[in-house]
């Protein structure tokens, strides 16, 4: 399983960015997150761009959909639910 954003209803909150940065560094850094919310592609109507980085990426850590942790932490805490759980990668 591997978790899609679904960004219609995304505020740009960057809560998601947080908890994940959280997860691999035990801290608040949003440039070490899986997850990048680009708010400057803000569309009013389908969101932000919200790309999550499977694959190693020159700045990213790779998503490991929060290994030991009991859930995801961007589908547990963002507010507005845009992360869900899809098959994929398997
Ligand atoms: S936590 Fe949810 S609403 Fe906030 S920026 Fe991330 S995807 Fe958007
Ligand atoms: S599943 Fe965990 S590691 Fe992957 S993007 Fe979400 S918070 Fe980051």
């Amino acid at each position: 399983m591997i978790v899609i954003a679904s960004p219609d209803a995304c505020t740009g909150c960057l809560i998601c960015e947080m908890v994940c940065s959280f997860h691999h560094i035990g801290k608040y850094s949003i440039s070490q997150s899986s997850i990048k919310v680009n708010k400057s592609i803000l569309n009013r109507e389908k969101g932000p761009k919200i790309t999550i980085f499977y694959e190693k990426d020159k700045w990213s850590p790779v998503c490991d959909m929060c290994n030991l942790e009991d859930s995801p932490l961007c589908m547990r805490f963002c507010p507005e639910n845009v992360f869900k759980l899809e098959k994929g990668m398997e």
